[in-house]
């Protein structure tokens, strides 16, 4: 079961309660809620050198989606999940959008300015604006976290395949088997290198099967050098053939895949920048930082039948992994990066000419736009309870944004805010009823 996180009243991290102990705890007034997402309460007491137990951050980096789970390593008990959605895709458009805005500025008010040059250097390491997200995104939450319960690690998923532990992939002869640790590092490297599709038709999203492009019986090894990937018609239909005989109505192809087969995978793609960039920050959290390669998490999400979802992979990274994970009942908290509003001060038409006014303040009555509220309206045309985040007006009457739809025009007055806006919105499978406010 997902658990609470819990204060005690000094702020002090104390480790998470069952959510049915920390109702107890709201209802006997002990506690008040102190954040909605991810929950906490805060005790009405100082706890006194608490007995904590170690928690692990675990991590699996996406680039669309990253897996978070908070795992205690001696009971094996999953203590609580997310899913972190990015919004590289976003940052990108806008940036691209603003590019294209100021070259047709450009165009217009300085045609005779000489081109600028010198502002062109990077630092070095840098990374693109849309990756960055990714990373400060992570680290927001890894920082949340350590702030929340008592984080004694970290694990995180660094590279795709460990090449280390195939030692020279492309010479070593390998034991290619599924099931063992080296079978998913060797699956994962020939996934990479032949992009995830079948080597003889490009199939891609149908299972592929590890095959020999000499085989077996023909004395092909189990070198790295000789096994390729194929969809189950082709793996059948190439049978014990020569490749050569195989592909002989496609000669491109064929050189194709022969020079493709002796030339090792570069270092760079299998390790990805983001991934590093991710790593070296962690590590200046101060905290011990596991590292573990993506045929090791598969490895040890398999044999415990685990679906593959982003949270489940986190679950499973690294070789601290405890033998028995207990995930039972966990509704991982689907949060979203949304950023912090938009630094334009006014927004243009598609000509790039201003469409608005500049902008206004930012807090109107003491409540922004992105604010989670309540609004109970008790007169007016609009009766009833409304919960979702809130649109400000300067005006001082407001939009909100429920399930059901759009509410417009309700009274500052009748609002109370739930959760602030914090760069993030937030979901769970289960809509579950929000307690009562403290
Ligand atoms: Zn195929």
């Amino acid at each position: 079961m997902s658990q609470v996180f819990v204060f005690d009243t000094n702020k002090q991290p104390l480790n998470p309660v069952h959510p049915g102990y920390a109702r107890l705890l709201l209802k006997q007034g002990k506690a008040a809620v102190y954040r909605r997402y991810p929950f906490t309460i805060i005790l009405k007491r100082a706890v006194e050198q608490p007995v904590l137990s170690p928690l692990r951050v675990k991590i699996d980096p996406g680039s669309k989606t990253t897996g978070i789970a908070l795992v205690n390593d001696a009971s094996g008990e999953v203590v609580w999940a997310a899913e972190l959605t990015h919004r590289g895709e976003q940052i990108k458009h806008a940036l691209d959008k603003r590019r294209a805005a100021r070259r047709s500025r450009r165009q217009r008010k300085t045609r005779y300015r000489k081109p600028r040059f010198k502002n062109r250097r990077k630092r070095t390491g840098m990374l693109p604006p849309s990756l960055e997200s990714r990373v400060c995104n992570v680290m927001t939450w890894v920082r949340r976290l350590i702030r929340l319960c008592p984080v004694a690690a970290i694990s995180q998923e660094l590279v795709r395949f460990d090449l280390q532990k195939m030692e020279n992939p492309e010479i070593a002869g390998v034991e290619y088997q599924q099931g063992t640790l080296l079978g998913y590092e060797v699956r994962e490297y020939l996934l990479e290198k032949w992009g995830r599709q079948c080597t003889y038709c490009d199939a891609t999203d149908v299972p592929l099967e590890v095959e020999h492009i000499l085989c077996r019986a023909r004395g092909g090894t189990n070198r790295v050098s000789n096994l390729a990937l194929a969809c189950e018609p082709c793996n059948d239909k190439k049978g014990t053939r020569l490749i050569e005989d195989f592909l002989a109505a496609d000669p491109d192809r064929l050189s194709r895949i022969l020079a493709q087969a002796k030339a090792p995978l570069k270092d760079a793609a299998a390790v990805n920048a983001t991934r590093w960039a991710l790593y070296e920050r962690l590590k200046a959290l101060g905290l011990p930082v596991e590292c573990g390669s993506g045929g090791l998490t598969k490895y040890n999400r398999i044999p415990r039948d685990f679906p593959k979802t982003h949270w489940l992979d986190a679950a499973c990274v690294g070789l601290s992994t405890p033998e028995s994970l207990n995930v039972w009942g966990i509704v991982p908290l689907r949060i979203t990066a949304t950023g912090h509003g938009s630094r334009q001060m006014c927004r243009m038409d598609e000509h790039g000419f201003p469409r608005t006014k500049p902008k206004a303040a930012k807090r109107v009555k003491g409540f922004q736009t992105g604010d989670l509220v309540r609004a109970i309206v008790t007169s007016g045309t609009k009766p009833g309870t409304y919960t979702g985040k809130v649109a400000v007006r300067t005006r001082g009457v407001f939009n909100i944004k429920t399930a059901q739809g759009t509410v417009t025009d309700i009274h500052h007055r009748f609002c109370t805010v739930v959760a602030r806006s914090d760069g993030y919105t937030y979901s769970s499978r289960k809509e579950a009823a929000l307690p009562p406010i403290a």
